[in-house]
């Protein structure tokens, strides 16, 4: 029935606590109802896992079964408006397969190792074109998934309500094993770029959230330098492939690597970390000045390959978003928090922290921007020593600014930041939770703590 079942020795590829008796292969999605009921042959959690690049323990075996969709890797079909795959399908092999039938998703990441099963239950906001879609999983549109029970359940956007939980659950209300996506026809993007400082940004704020496009920030606090790069779709481009091709070998060679994807890799010593964080920075400066024109490419084409192993990235962040109206405060406080905690601790991330501007999407229950318009503010690093201490004091200064977390992008996530963002929606989910899966046969222990 599955491919292959082994006996995990508890070892945690990436870093991530673990621990799962067995993981399995799944070959056809038609097994899930015989795992999900042998509870003697495949014990409890059940847990599935995509492409195993999540932040946190979300996936976490705790003694039970993981389920490796990796198997289910066909994309069914094609139409104009939309596409249907199964969950195991990597987004970057859709995206690139889309691409190749002058189609596109409404948003696109910046790595590509993200399982469609993942991508339609957890919450990976995007820097977000308009109101409605700021999240992946607002692109899908439908659902095929096994409940804890072992039965078959089609879902789709016209059931909103079952459809806003689904989006949110996590691998604890169902397995899901086919998607339908939403597409629209190839667009390019013109991409430009402002360095500002922070009181450049904050008195220019209103004007930069008001000017059409999606917004991504290359925040570095040690320099008082934001970066705002802005993606508008443009139609009237009428650039030859060979052009694009051009333009996009140069931004992806000069220009992003320069913004933190691959800092950390250089960063060996402890002694260089300052002459290379300021290296990095005249970088920066360098190959924004010769990009200032503005740059055109297809969106696929800033996807970032990473290796199939997550644990191999080396680059580890975690994220929180903040209400859009105080941000430029926000960002203040920022600045000076991880001056503050410089000087008492000696450590500060040594990647350029990310943030992206998302419209609201009430699209999903734990949406990052359920409330209202919103930005994150993604500290990133590689994971170097004081990096984990770090991340709890930052979780406080992020709460206590209103932040909202999520379950698998935010690392070190506590119960109370949880109550704190989420209040009654959590309540809501946990109790429908429990109705469909009173027997805990999908829940692990990291969500038992951070759900109550
Ligand atoms: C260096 C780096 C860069 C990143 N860049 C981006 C980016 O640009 N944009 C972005 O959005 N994210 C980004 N991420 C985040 C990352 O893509 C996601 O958090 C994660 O990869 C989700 O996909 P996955 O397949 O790895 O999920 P997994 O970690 O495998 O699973 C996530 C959760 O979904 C559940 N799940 C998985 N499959 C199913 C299924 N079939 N049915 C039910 N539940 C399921 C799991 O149990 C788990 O709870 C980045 C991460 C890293 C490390």
């Amino acid at each position: 029935m599955v491919s292959k079942v082994t006996r995990s020795p508890g070892a945690d590829s990436s870093g991530i606590f673990r621990r799962p008796r067995l993981v399995l292969k799944l070959k056809r999605f038609e097994d899930l109802p015989t795992v999900l009921s042998k509870i003697k042959s495949y014990p409890t959690p059940i847990r599935m896992v995509g492409a195993d690049y999540s932040q946190t323990r979300c996936v976490g075996g705790d003694g039970g079964t993981t389920v490796d969709t990796g198997g289910l890797d066909k994309i069914l079909e094609f139409g104009e408006t939309f596409v249907r795959a199964q969950a195991g399908v990597r987004l970057g092999t859709l995206i690139h397969a889309l691409a190749e039938r002058g189609l596109e998703l409404p948003l696109t990441p910046e790595m590509g190792q993200i399982s469609l099963g993942a991508l339609a239950v957890t919450t990976l906001p995007q820097a977000s074109y308009g109101v409605g879609v700021a999240q992946l999983s607002s692109c899908v549109t439908e659902m095929k998934l096994i409940t804890p029970q072992g039965k078959q359940m089609v879902v789709t956007e016209r059931e909103r309500d079952l459809m806003r939980v689904l989006r949110s659950s996590f691998g604890l209300l169902g397995v899901v094993h086919e998607v339908v996506l939403r597409v629209r026809p190839l667009t390019p993007v013109k991409i430009d770029y402002q360095v500002l400082s922070l009181k450049e940004f904050s008195g220019r704020f209103a004007s930069i959230i008001d000017a059409p496009g999606a917004l991504r920030l290359h925040i570095s606090p040690f320099n008082d330098r934001i970066t705002v790069e802005r993606r508008t779709l443009d139609e009237s481009v009428s650039l030859s492939r060979s052009g694009i091709w051009q333009i996009r070998n140069s931004v992806m060679r000069n220009v992003l690597p320069a913004f933190g994807s691959t800092i950390g890799s250089v960063l060996a010593a402890p002694g260089l970390r300052a002459v290379m964080l300021s290296g990095v920075q005249k970088a920066l400066r360098a190959t924004l000045d010769r990009s200032a024109r503005g740059v055109v490419m297809y969106a696929h084409e800033w996807m970032r390959d990473m290796p199939n192993e997550a644990w191999k990235a080396r680059h580890t962040y975690s994220l929180w978003a903040f209400p859009q109206a105080s941000y430029p405060k926000v960002l203040g406080e920022y600045f000076a928090f991880c001056k503050s905690y410089y000087k008492e601790h000696r450590y500060r991330c040594n990647v350029v922290t990310g943030a992206s501007r998302l419209h609201q999407d009430r699209g999903s229950l734990f949406s990052a921007s359920y409330s209202g318009p919103m930005f994150t503010l993604e500290p990133s690093s590689t994971g170097d020593k004081g990096w984990d201490d770090f991340l709890i004091d930052f979780n406080e200064f992020a709460s206590r600014l209103g932040g909202t977390p999520t379950f698998n992008q935010t690392r070190a996530l506590q119960p109370e930041h949880v109550a704190k963002s989420f209040g009654e929606r959590v309540k809501l989910f946990e109790a429908l939770r429990q109705r469909t899966d009173p027997l805990n046969r999908l829940r692990n222990s990291y969500f038992a703590h951070l759900l109550g």
